[in-house]
């Protein structure tokens, strides 16, 4: 196996929605949320892994990527597209039977114009102040969505993943209130963070994205990835002799370096470099050393006594959060930049037994 590979575990993505799940009541749903192609990991293989853990409500993005989970999932389970209605996705709504979150006066009035009988959401301002209506946006449509009777009543907490901030409280305060002025409709606050944040926030459904891929905050889940990069070359570096871009790394002593084939264009972001990065041989760990090259990065292997054909940079022991800490960023961001370049193999038994290396 020549090229890098990102191996994706559904068995540890449905483990950590059963986990997640088992965090709420027994009268409380949990949903998946799946955007961006499953924060990376290919919604076409993780939503039917979660549909066999028995996740029924599931959220994307955008309306094509609706209509891409809906044909992996086949009729039946509930499709919420977060972003609504937007200009020219009706009839990709209508066809692939998704329900938009609506998110505006505008779109709620555009969507009794276009779709009147057809399912929806509608989402909530409660104090982030990015997509939802607010109070007076919901005074203004009060009839259209009585005659629509939306189907689920939702809002987006902002600081969930600092459970001491008061706009927790503030905004699930302003929820209760502006869902109050609605018919009656289940609810939904809560995604990853909230569902941690305990029950006063799970009303009658939860919406965890990052935590089924084993995210922080979720901080027992299991993680998803595996990533393992091919040496493709190994040579000895003389000291004081310089690797890489800006000979950024000197050799402070007679060093082996290897050379793996992944770099920033496949979402190893070039600010890991200097954050104490390790690339793993089974329990051994070499430092990532120079600069980050677009397609390359270099490692010290001086210390091993053989190098193997892989090295891992995502493993149990470096998680997406370590990568990301070392860049200055969060996790969500290293999984959603992991590139098409990858291999990827789907393992557990959540995964199609006859066709476990596939690509998403
Ligand atoms: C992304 C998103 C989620 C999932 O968030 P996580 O932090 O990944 O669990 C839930 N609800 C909405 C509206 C979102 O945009």
């Amino acid at each position: 196996m020549a090229r890098a590979t990102l191996t994706i575990d559904l068995d540890a993505i449905a483990a950590n929605w059963r986990a997640l799940d088992a965090r709420s009541g027994r009268d409380v749903e949990t949903a998946g949320v799946l955007k961006a192609d499953a924060y990376g990991l290919g919604a076409a293989r993780v939503g039917p892994a979660l549909l066999a853990a028995g996740a029924r409500v599931f959220f994307v993005a955008l309306a094509e990527e609706g209509a891409a989970l809906r044909a992996a999932l086949g009729p039946g389970p509930a499709i919420h597209v977060l972003s609504g209605l937007l200009p020219g996705d009706a009839e990709i709504l209508r066809t692939h039977d998704l329900s938009p979150c609506l998110n505006s006066a505008a779109q709620v009035i555009d969507f009794e114009n276009t779709l009147p009988n057809h399912t929806c959401a509608v989402q909530l301002d409660s104090g982030m102040h990015r997509l939802g209506l607010n109070a007076s946006e919901l005074a203004s449509v009060l009839d259209p969505l009585s005659r629509l009777r939306p189907r689920l009543v939702l809002s987006h907490l902002a600081c969930a993943d600092a459970p001491d901030h008061p706009q927790n409280a503030n905004q699930r305060r302003a929820f209760i209130d502006l869902a109050n002025r609605l018919p009656p409709a289940p609810r939904s606050l809560a995604a990853t963070g909230g569902v941690l944040l305990g029950p006063d926030y799970h009303f009658d459904l939860t919406r965890p994205g990052v935590g089924l891929f084993g995210g922080l905050p979720f901080t027992e889940a299991r993680p998803a990835v595996t990533l393992a990069l091919p040496v493709i070359q190994v040579r000895e570096v003389a000291t004081g002799g310089g690797v890489g871009y800006g000979a950024a790394w000197v050799a402070p002593r007679p060093s082996r370096v290897a050379t793996l084939s992944a770099g920033y264009a496949d979402g190893l972001l070039r600010a890991i470099a200097g954050g104490a990065v390790q690339l793993f041989a089974g329990e051994r760990a070499c430092p990532l050393i120079g600069r980050v090259s677009m397609d390359l990065v270099t490692v010290d292997v001086t210390d091993l006594a053989d190098v193997p054909s892989h090295l891992e940079i995502l493993n149990a022991r470096q998680t997406v959060d370590d990568l990301a800490r070392a860049a200055g960023t969060i996790g969500y961001e290293i999984l959603t930049s992991l590139g098409d370049r990858y291999e990827r193999v789907y393992k557990g038994a959540a995964a199609d037994p006859g066709a476990i290396s596939g690509r998403a």
